[in-house]
């Protein structure tokens, strides 16, 4: 007995010495560099910001055709308002309302590098125009922001890669490589624009070393036991699919119900798929995240990421107790829309429901349609998959020039804030971009932006000044 108790103390030391091991050796990854503060913008500067929120370049979908002179009226307001870029760069419509513009670089054997933008919005839905403080597309600047739809998304971005190249070109700056600026018209109805531009470059055998397009943003307070903000450097993208459910059985008189009818076969279908949810892991996305963010975290959280082979359930406990978390770690089930009956006493013939998935890293939509059938298990359940969607994308690696690139961009913009990869849950404009790199980032330089797709949309003037400062720096720092 005495035997067993000193085997298994010898056996908690050696288990403890070896946690502790890997928790010294989790060393912090973060690129040692001084970060430089933003210089102050102009009112002019602002001026053309506002004035790119009053464009109503509004992508409503199918019900709704584009309103063509809103955008026309934007190509118009950028060739006034950035006179050095339409004399130096080469400007492409595409699928009219894109535009692609091409900075030559001094090195035209160098691949070269995309960075994109969308320039439309979503709707304001109608009803909460009176909800929000200023009218969204006036461009009004109020307690130190700039407020209105399309200020977080995605114009602020398009705009800060607008003054920063048009200042470089200024001070008569030639980047070490070829820039190519691609900015989509309809990122938020499918981006036909975006896989235009995607295939007009893959036809001229052009490899982007990188490709950067809105993402992840710069968080406060977000991420437990981190009290310094966080950089989320998008490496990855999940997938996107809708599935039809339809069940069709004889209706009739509600008075003599048959004892399953083609509601009740349609509820238990998802009652069924909502009970087998996907197994959790963790993507490509997600381990580096991990290897980012664990070195800086408190002695304890530090010790559980060290040593996953032994905490991984723990991590992803703490992953799916909230929507987010549970979002990173498994392709996600959401019924959203359910359809069936007409009146009161009729049993309807046909029942039919919308369920939305974004996928993992490592499903797609042949394996979620798989999983679906086998949980669902009722051949009287028809599962179709409506027009568009999407297997999640490549994993660009950490450790290649894209990464870098951005990354020390973003540790020389941000003062003390931590820069993490990390896989981003929305659909971005760069998903149709794989065949033309395989060093794709989805990073929006922003400080804790307000109101994205929502009411009163806004962003402080600091982080205006500070996302104009990244894309300078950016490509300054090209090599
Ligand atoms: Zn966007």
């Amino acid at each position: 007995m005495k035997k067993f108790f000193l085997a298994l103390l010898f056996a908690l030391i050696a288990l403890l010495g070896v946690l502790l091991f890997n928790t010294v050796q989790f060393k912090s990854r973060q690129f040692d560099v001084v970060a430089e503060p933003a210089p102050k913008i102009s009112e002019r500067t602002l001026e053309n910001f506002k004035s790119a929120i009053r464009y109503k370049t509004i992508s409503y979908g199918d019900s709704i055709p584009t309103d063509t002179a809103q955008f026309f009226g934007f190509h118009r307001f950028l060739e006034k308002t950035y006179p050095l870029i339409h004399k130096n760069l080469e400007r492409e419509k595409v699928k009219d309302f894109s535009l692609l513009y091409k900075w030559q670089g001094q090195n035209p054997g160098a691949n070269p590098i995309v960075l994109m933008a969308h320039m439309d919005v979503v709707p304001v839905e109608p009803g909460t125009e009176s909800i929000w403080q200023v009218d969204p597309f006036e461009g009004v600047i109020k307690n130190d922001t700039i407020w209105g739809r399309g200020t977080t998304d995605d114009k602020m971005n398009l705009i800060a890669i607008m003054e920063a190249v048009e200042k470089l070109l200024s001070e008569n700056f030639i980047p070490a490589r070829t820039i190519y600026l691609s900015f989509g018209h309809d990122e938020e109805i499918g981006g036909q624009g975006a896989i235009a531009i995607a295939n007009l470059l893959e036809s001229r055998n052009l490899k982007a070393d990188l490709v950067l397009d809105e993402g992840g943003i710069i968080t406060l307070d977000k991420i437990p036991g981190i009290t310094q903000p966080v950089a989320l450097v998008g490496t990855s993208e999940k997938g996107y699919m809708s599935l039809q459910l339809s069940v069709e059985l004889s209706g009739g008189h509600s008075s003599m119900p048959a004892p399953e009818t083609a509601i009740d076969i349609l509820t238990k279908a998802i009652v069924n798929l909502r009970a087998n949810p996907f197994d959790a892991d963790f993507s490509q996305s997600t381990k580096d995240f991990i290897q980012y963010i664990g070195p800086e975290q408190p002695f304890l959280q530090k010790m559980v990421f060290a040593n996953q082979w032994l905490f991984k359930s723990v991590i992803v406990g703490i992953y799916e107790q909230s929507p987010g978390g549970n979002a990173m770690v498994r392709t996600t089930i959401a019924p959203t829309v359910i359809n069936a009956g007409v009146k009161d006493n009729v049993i309807p013939t046909l029942a039919k429901a919308t369920i939305n998935f974004r996928l993992l890293p490592g499903d797609t939509q042949e394996t979620v349609i798989a999983k679906v059938t086998k949980a669902i298990a009722d051949p009287r359940v028809k599962i179709s998959k409506l027009s568009f969607g999407n297997d999640p994308s490549a994993v660009t690696p950490i450790d290649g020039y894209g990464f870098k690139t951005v990354e020390k961009a973003a540790r020389k913009t941000f003062q003390g804030t931590i820069v993490a990869p990390f896989l981003m849950i929305g659909a971005t404009d760069s998903r149709h971009f794989g065949k033309v790199s395989d060093q794709i980032i989805k990073f929006s330089p922003m400080n804790d932006p307000i109101g994205f797709h929502g009411i009163d949309e806004r962003i402080s003037l600091k982080g205006f000044q500070d996302g104009i400062w990244f894309f300078e720096q950016l490509i300054k720092s090209i090599e």
